[in-house]
């Protein structure tokens, strides 16, 4: 694959060190979330304050590096946000994958920035979508 060496950097580290990755065993198997075509599976839970502030996302997943990757980076994104805030960048982000808007656009939200590439490889882009579904599943706009 053709990313740089930065960004390749990037998605290992939170692949290897996934953040707000906890034990989600205890949740039913009706929770998780899928990508059969890569076998990338992950639980996600979300926490709200009383004004629908995001208090925290967190997961719990296998999967290929780039879909941990993006759940990872997605976790500690959308931390302090309003919700409508986080599907704002949700449907950034899944625009970019889906190359109706720029790479640069997610270069204002840090380690994200490191997936832009993905878009150029169709196989993967539900890798890297996973995770944004899966939160968007879970804490549906009211
Ligand atoms: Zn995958």
């Amino acid at each position: 694959m053709a990313f740089d060496d930065l960004y390749q950097e990037i998605i290992l580290d939170h692949y290897k060190r996934p953040r707000n990755s906890v034990d989600l065993s205890a949740l039913p198997s009706e929770y998780a979330h899928e990508n059969p075509t890569c076998g990338d599976s992950l639980k996600l839970v979300v926490e709200s304050d009383d004004d629908g502030r995001i208090e925290s996302v967190k997961f719990d997943g296998t999967g290929c590096a780039i879909s941990m990757a993006s759940a990872s980076m997605m976790t500690d994104l959308l931390r302090g946000k309003t919700r409508s805030e986080a599907y704002d960048i949700a449907a950034q982000f899944t625009g970019v994958m889906r190359g109706e808007r720029q790479v640069s656009e997610l270069e204002e939200y840090g380690d994200l920035a490191a997936l832009g590439g993905v878009a150029q490889f169709p196989l993967r882009i539900k890798c890297a979508t996973l995770a944004w579904h899966a939160f968007e599943r879970s804490a549906p706009l009211d």
